[in-house]
């Protein structure tokens, strides 16, 4: 599904990643873990194709198809779907409205006809039921007055609505109590699929408690310096990162 393969990216003409390869095939999650500025967040804003951020060597496919070409609106119509860090708050606009706002942008992308009223709410309802979603909360304000936990639920709602076909949640834990990470790793889980994949970034391993990831792998100075099966996520967790720094130095 996301294919990476020797890419190179800057920032502010500062080399980032380096020669970083990763295969996240369909149906898989794959952890990213990684100390402090080795380039993890860059990564997921070069495959998203933010502003600022310049690839100068290397490709990345998403199911064949060259993604480093296309426009960051392009790349999301193919389903590529970046977590938001901070919960935007719309005074005076429903959530319901907003979200349906984001399901249309993606579908003209896609050059597909708007959703239909009575087909966005149906769709929006089974959604909410089967995220224990409140429905009332979608017909108020987005994010204006919500917990922690209801913000985090409604982004996983967003996210769900829009149908990605490959997710990245980048440290989507940090700041989380115990009980919205359970919202978002139910809603992540719920999300698993076989034509479905996921890169999830994290500083700790208390995540992978919960979303349980096929692979981890290790990103030192911007590329990948060791990969293996979740208990590489509990030795990095008890022992840290040195060994790998010094490894990518
Ligand atoms: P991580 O997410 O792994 O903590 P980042 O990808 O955020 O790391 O950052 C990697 C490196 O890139 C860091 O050294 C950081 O200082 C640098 N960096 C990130 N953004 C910029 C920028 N806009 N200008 C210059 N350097 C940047
Ligand atoms: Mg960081
Ligand atoms: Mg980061």
């Amino acid at each position: 599904m996301l294919s990476i393969n020797n890419l190179h990216a800057t920032v502010a003409d500062k080399p980032i990643i380096n020669g970083l390869t990763l295969d996240v095939p369909a149906g898989e999650v794959h952890a990213i873990m990684g100390p402090n500025g080795a380039g993890k967040s860059t990564l997921s804003y070069v495959l998203t194709g933010r502003e600022g951020y310049e690839v100068v060597d290397g490709t990345a496919t998403l199911d064949g198809e060259d993604l480093l070409s296309l426009e960051p609106n392009e790349r999301a119509a193919k389903g590529l779907f970046l977590s938001f860090q901070y919960p935007l708050e719309i005074p005076g606009v429903p959530a319901l409205t907003f979200i349906r706002t984001a399901v249309n942008a993606q579908r003209k992308a896609r050059g597909q006809d708007e959703i239909s009223a009575p087909e966005f709410l149906k769709r929006a309802r089974a959604v909410a039921t089967s995220l224990k979603i409140d429905f009332d909360m979608l017909k108020r304000a987005l994010n204006v007055g919500f917990s922690g936990g209801e913000k985090k639920r409604m982004e996983i709602f967003q996210m769900a609505m829009l149908e990605p076909r490959f997710l990245i949640l980048d440290e989507t834990d940090s700041g989380l109590d115990i009980d919205a990470l359970r919202i978002v790793s139910e809603g992540v889980n719920a999300m698993r699929s076989p034509d479905r994949a996921m890169l999830v970034i994290t500083h700790y391993q208390r995540l992978l408690d919960y979303i349980k990831p096929d692979r981890v792998h290790v990103l030192s100075a911007g590329r990948i310096v060791a990969s293996g099966g979740p208990e590489l996520a509990h030795e990095l967790e008890r022992d840290g990162y040195d060994k790998y720094v010094r490894a990518a130095a």
